[in-house]
């Protein structure tokens, strides 16, 4: 992995390579930011810069043994630490302090990245802390975490936080459609959904994202003819499946959204979906500002009363006996 590879981040990363350049690199970085937005692809590039047998002030090669054998979890002197289960235990970073103890093996310094960094309990985090105060001199230490509110203050201050931002709909439609040779329209979906998220937009499965706004779509349609009796009924199947219900929720939330973005706006551009745009803009066109809002408040609330653990039942005969009629 080299710098150059990385989608976006361009801030953060120039942060670095300027370290890299004035031989200026903190002993310990923390990067913090939403998960797969690219935080441990940077990670990698800057332990292979700054062992990279061709190094050169904008990191490493990319190419060289170095650099293929961080990339491939072979470099002997570069350490990835990942959770045990569900903890980073003291046994974990006891191995390190023991490794952190020798010189290099072959590079110019030993490197450990710890991902899921606010995973480390409480022992392990007190003994990394003593790492972290007196780090050995040709190691860096790189933490990486979606929540450093997650760990301990003291091991926070002593590392230099790099921020790692959701990238923009643009930059991710455009990489989407070099990397998975997508349509526009396909990847300007997915960049939406994936919420700044290059690994999340690498994943996404577009025919079931766009099946589930379909069925989305196909029930609102049909609720609208619906008497009480027979929306009750619709409620008790779908209350049954719960993915189901919290997927429906969670895409209605979107959807209106959308409405609501084009109510205000009228430009389309800012949708999330070619194809729900079209349902966006006849309920745009067809309902009242108030009336929208209301029908968020109501898909809100129904999923705040889903996490409460509330009945399923009652909460999507609530929904369909009360959406689009308030
Ligand atoms: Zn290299």
């Amino acid at each position: 992995m080299k710098f150059s590879s990385i989608e976006g981040h361009e801030k953060s990363i120039r942060t670095l390579q300027r370290a890299i350049a004035n031989n200026a690199l903190a002993h310990a970085y923390l990067f913090s930011g939403q998960a797969g937005i690219g935080k441990k692809k940077a990670a990698f590039a800057l332990a292979a810069a700054v062992n990279c047998l061709n190094a050169r002030p904008e990191g490493g090669c990319g190419e060289c043994p170095s650099c293929r054998k961080v990339d491939t979890l072979g470099h002997p002197d570069v350490h990835v630490l990942v959770p045990d289960g569900d903890e980073i235990k003291i046994d974990q970073i006891r191995q390190v302090q023991a490794d952190f103890a020798l010189k290099p093996f072959e590079g110019a310094k030993k490197v450990l990245i710890v991902d899921n960094a606010e995973s480390m309990n409480a022992a392990a985090s007190n003994a990394f802390l003593k790492t972290l105060e007196e780090p050995p001199g040709d190691a860096l230490i790189i933490l990486i975490t979606a929540m450093p509110q997650g760990l301990l203050p003291t091991i926070r201050s002593r590392c230099q936080e790099i921020m790692f931002h959701p990238l923009p709909r643009n930059t991710l439609a455009r990489a989407l459609v070099q990397r998975r040779g997508l349509s526009e329209e396909d990847a300007w979906f997915i960049a939406a959904l994936a919420q700044g998220s290059m690994g999340r937009g690498l994943e996404m499965d577009i025919a079931a994202e766009k099946a589930a706004r379909e069925e989305v779509a196909a029930l609102w349609s049909g609720l609208a003819e619906m008497g009480p009796g027979e929306a009750l009924a619709l409620a008790e199947t779908i209350a049954k499946d719960r993915e189901r219900l919290e997927r429906l929720i969670e895409i209605g939330v979107e959807e209106l959204r959308d409405a609501l973005v084009y109510r205000v706006t009228g430009e389309e551009r800012l949708l999330v979906h070619a194809e729900a745009q079209q349902l966006s803009r006849q309920m745009a066109e067809r309902y009242s500002l108030p009336r929208l809002l209301a029908d968020m408040d109501l898909f809100m609330a129904s999923r705040n009363l889903l996490d409460r653990r509330v009945s399923a039942q009652l909460v999507t005969e609530n929904l369909l006996l009360k959406f689009g009629r308030g």
